[in-house]
């Protein structure tokens, strides 16, 4: 059976990264007829964020990105959320140091110091040293047991085994081998009681009986201490799949600096969450064919841990907005419509029907990112007060005599006939630049800044169609006079 999680700090908003990690594991789950599990690791309270886990619950929500158990929907396998797991975490620290394979360490934050600058002196490599510090080791058991009577302050540690490399298979990765010299005696507990990062995670992997660990690379220096602790506790080691980092263009670490980071910006701006999905899965991941935009359905079904690559991936955001369009021209005009009345009415702009809405569309959508962009760039089909021209346009339609002529023939020669077709609109502006000797694009270029206050936009013809006879007239008519 196929269980996976993907388990967040709730120490911030949602990244873009965890976004792919929570979508990587959700696709693997749904391919295998599996489980995914949302597991919050909030055992770090100096970097716990309060509303940080339920913002970034809304926005995998918001992505589509379901969970079969976690804190928000329960499950056999519950609390989900680690601070509520503390004495379990406790139990299974000691346990180890029942077993032998962690002690006590008493050293105090001075003791440490100490040694950390000896090494540094000595030009070795900062690293807890268990014979020269205080331990149950060095102590011996007698002092230690009267140290503990006496409730000093201590942690449990790890007995990392000496001089043996740790070696395993990550499925994105493949061998991967560690020298275990570089590997410290990690602290399990805290002088509080409180896990660490790694015990937590490993006991809770372990007891929620995940098969596949899916998580981002930055993760992969703590999989030999994890792969020490199952050892330790004698379990099965689940699959491990590392996820390479999200670069930018310039290949440098994912960051604030050269865009959006936070899924919650991308949502802002409006992306279609299946679009944001779709490019992310992209990322790092690719189906061996030349096909990019996928369904849900069928990145489930696609979707594999083989495919993942190595190499960092770079996010590319023109790709995104590319994708977005995609999504936007493949999107039924009747939901694209239900989303823009809205965003019409809070601009306080009117239109005759929702057909009309629709046809705006249909018109505009290549053109623009997002849907909201069609408010602005279309601002012209849903008010007759334009935006002013720029002075230059303005100047130079106004002086135009040549031009002015040419309106007023297309003006008095206008009827419902010449909107009814292209041919019929085609060979009225000819006729009428001509009339003036204007060459064709001399007039269709200012005719359309004249009825639309723009220099670019869908077809004329089109435009003008939809816009209908009498608001036409009325804006040459404006510019006339
Ligand atoms: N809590 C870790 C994080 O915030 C999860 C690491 C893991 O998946 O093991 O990314």
């Amino acid at each position: 059976m196929v269980r996976v999680r993907f388990a967040p700090s709730p120490t911030g908003f949602l990244h873009i990264g965890s976004l792919r990690t929570a979508l990587y594991n959700s696709l693997f789950a749904k391919g295998h007829s599996g489980v995914c599990v949302l597991r919050i690791e909030d055992t770090d309270r100096t970097r716990f964020v309060p509303g940080a886990m339920e913002e970034q619950i809304e926005s995998l929500r918001w992505a589509g990105i379901e969970f079969d158990e976690g804190p928000h929907v329960g499950g056999q396998y519950g609390p989900y959320i680690q601070s509520e797991r503390f004495d379990i975490y406790a139990q299974y620290g000691m346990q180890l140091v029942e077993n032998g394979t962690a002690y006590h360490a008493f050293d105090t934050a001075e003791e440490l110091d100490n040694m950390r600058q000896r090494q540094q002196a000595a030009g070795i490599a900062p690293k807890y040293d268990r014979s020269s510090m205080r331990n149950q080791y060095t102590l011996g058991e007698h002092e230690t047991q009267r140290l503990l009577g006496e409730q000093a302050e201590h942690v449990i540690r790890l007995k990392v085994p000496l001089h043996s490399d740790i070696r395993f298979h990550d499925a994105v990765r493949g061998e991967v081998i560690v020298n275990g010299r570089e590997i410290d005696d990690q602290i399990l507990l805290k002088s509080d009681g409180f896990p660490t990062y790694h015990l937590a995670n490993v006991v809770d992997d372990h007891l929620m009986e995940i098969s596949h660990v899916i998580r981002a690379e930055e993760w992969l220096p703590s999989t030999p201490k994890h792969i020490l602790l199952y050892e330790a506790f004698g379990w099965e080691l689940p699959v491990f799949a590392h996820v390479p980092l999200l670069l930018n263009a310039d290949r440098s670490k994912m960051s604030k600096r050269h865009g959006d980071v936070m899924v919650k910006d991308f949502i802002a701006r409006g992306y279609f969450p299946d679009a944001l999905v779709n490019y992310v899965a992209l990322c790092g991941w690719n189906a061996g064919t030349e096909q990019e935009v996928f369904s849900r359905h069928e990145l489930e079904t696609a979707f594999s841990l083989e495919r993942v690559s190595k190499a960092g991936a770079i996010f590319d955001y023109k790709k995104l907005d590319w994708m977005n369009n995609e999504y936007l021209k493949a999107t039924s005009l009747d939901e694209l419509a239900g989303v823009l009345i809205p965003m019409l009415a809070e601009h306080k702009y009117e239109f005759t029907t929702a057909e009309f809405v629709k046809n705006v569309i249909r018109l505009l959508r290549d053109r623009v990112t997002f849907l909201s962009e069609i408010v602005e760039f279309g601002d012209y089909f849903f008010s007759d007060s334009l935006q002013p021209l720029d002075a230059e346009t303005e100047s130079q339609l106004i002086t135009n005599t040549q031009l002015k002529q040419a309106l007023q023939v297309f003006r008095d020669g206008f009827s419902e006939t010449v909107l009814a077709s292209h041919e019929a609109f085609t060979a009225h502006t000819q006729a009428s630049a001509q009339a003036s000797g204007l060459k064709m694009g001399a007039f269709l270029k200012p005719l359309r800044q004249i009825i639309t206050h723009r220099n670019v936009g869908a077809e004329l013809f089109d435009t003008m169609h939809l816009l209908g006879m009498n608001r036409c007239i009325a804006r040459i008519n404006a510019f006339l006079s």
